[in-house]
């Protein structure tokens, strides 16, 4: 009797803790972040874009909800991918810059994302979730660096910072880099936009009865400057060559963002899944011929331009369908977002972002940040409430008043000292706090950098008249 009451309760265990294995996997939701790269402020239809037509990811917006004041961490691409792998202000941990040849003094071991980080896809691991990359990395080459050692269980993709969009070489390097893949004999590409699309397609398929994350890191449209025929073909009344390259790219990902929601769709898990939407920074206007109108600015500064970006989240079964947030939020917010959704609990100084969905559902009426802080290589910046003081190495910091001057366009350090002094002051105490980099890029950037200051932008939505 007393043996088949333990088998009995052993039984009763058993079972217990299939359901709730099974509840939890039925409830949690599914995660996936589209990143788009170099992609103009401007050039969706969404926003105004009067070239360019983006109806798939415009549709995210519509079911879900659209930030209007949503930043990246960086203004250029791997630190931005740092912090918002991480969920964690890269500067924090060294991450300042993009990664590059190694600077003397500077070891190669180090040139990637500090191991000292816990990913999303390590913390979601953790948490049963079943994690992939498809596409690009960009936080280190090393072994060490690998994103199969970063928490993804699933990597098809390149290590680097770009890709050739229709080729790679058998030994090739950097854009001509082989695809590499832990699960399958990588397919020869096609057109690398299209090839990335049906591995999230077949990712989501063979996932879909485990909670998952997928991480979507497209390339387009970052230069290179590389599309198909038949969409330079839908574009032909663009005259500018490279705009119409830069339209056919952008159209291009957006057939694939379609391609990921449909198939969300077809598998029943529409409702349940978070599909965020971003740039990892702003349109570098002078290699891919991207518009971020309204904004100043463009990729590789901290004007508007180079980080201010699309965001959109959208899970229908929780967040209200065609909502417009306005108060800033991070691409730093992510991570915490998805780690909480996901049933884990965040422990004090864990993450620089915050869960948002309190925040959008109106549960919390505060706003998601005090102030949002940026520093990288010669600059730095701070956005709080509507004042954006931005500091340069060679003027006076700028400061303007974003409720009024989107654009960046009137500098009032001058007219209100008191405002630019307080908030300089609270920049300059956090950016001493911060550890050095531990690795740099070539001192030529800082250069470029500084120059893209003094440039002209282009402010109002570009025509084909
Ligand atoms: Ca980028």
């Amino acid at each position: 009797m007393r043996r088949f009451l333990s088998l009995w309760a052993a039984l009763c265990i058993c079972w217990a803790s299939t359901f709730v294995n099974a509840q939890r996997k039925t409830e949690s939701p599914n995660f996936i972040i589209i990143l788009a790269d170099d992609l103009g402020f401007a050039d969706l239809s969404m926003n105004g874009s009067q070239q360019i037509r983006t109806p798939n990811i415009d549709a995210l917006a519509e079911a879900g909800v659209n930030f209007t004041e949503g930043y990246v961490s960086s203004a250029v691409c791997s630190p931005s991918r740092a912090g918002l792998i991480t969920g964690r202000n890269q500067v924090e941990f060294g991450h300042d810059n993009n990664l590059s040849n190694v600077q003397k003094g500077f070891d190669k071991d180090y040139n990637g994302m500090p191991l000292t980080e816990k990913t999303i896809a390590d913390r979601l691991k953790s948490l049963g979730y079943k994690t992939g990359l498809i596409g690009k990395w960009h936080l280190g080459n090393e072994s060490h660096f690998h994103p199969t050692k970063r928490g993804f269980d699933e990597f098809w993709g390149y290590t680097g910072g770009g890709h050739n969009y229709f080729r790679s070489a058998p030994n090739g390097t950097g854009y001509l880099s082989p695809i590499e893949s832990n699960y399958k004999t990588p397919q020869k590409i096609t057109y690398i936009t299209d090839d990335k699309g049906d591995e999230c397609v077949d990712f989501i398929k063979r996932n879909k009865k485990e909670p998952f994350f997928l991480f979507a890191s497209f390339n387009a449209p970052h230069a290179p400057m590389q599309a198909t025929k038949a969409d330079l073909e839908l574009y032909r009344d663009i005259k500018d060559e490279k705009r119409r390259a830069y339209a056919a790219m952008v159209h291009r990902l957006d057939v694939n963002v379609g391609k990921i929601v449909s198939t969300l769709k077809k598998e029943k898990l529409d409702k349940n899944t978070v599909v965020v939407f971003l740039s990892d920074n702003g349109g570098p206007v002078d290699h891919n011929a991207s518009c971020n109108a309204p904004y100043n600015g463009q990729k590789g500064i901290l004007l508007e331009g180079g980080i201010h970006v699309p965001f959109i989240i959208k899970w229908p079964s929780s967040l209200p369908k065609g909502k417009t947030y306005m108060h800033p939020v991070s691409s730093l917010d992510l991570a915490p977002t998805f780690y909480e959704l996901a049933g884990g609990k965040t422990e004090s100084g864990q993450f620089s972002g915050v869960n948002l969905i309190p925040y959008i559902n109106g549960e919390n009426t505060e706003i998601p940040h005090q102030d949002l802080k940026w520093r990288f290589t010669i600059s730095a910046a701070i956005r709080e409430g509507n004042w954006k003081l931005v500091r340069i190495p060679d003027n006076y910091p700028m400061l303007y008043d974003l409720s009024k001057d989107v654009s960046e366009q009137h500098d009032l350090s001058l007219e209100k000292p008191e405002i630019a002094k307080r908030l300089l002051k609270k920049l300059g105490e956090w950016d001493v706090k911060l550890p050095h980099p531990v690795f740099l890029e070539g001192a030529e950037w800082k250069h470029n950098q500084l120059q893209l200051y003094y440039a002209d932008y282009q402010l109002k939505q570009p025509t084909n008249k």
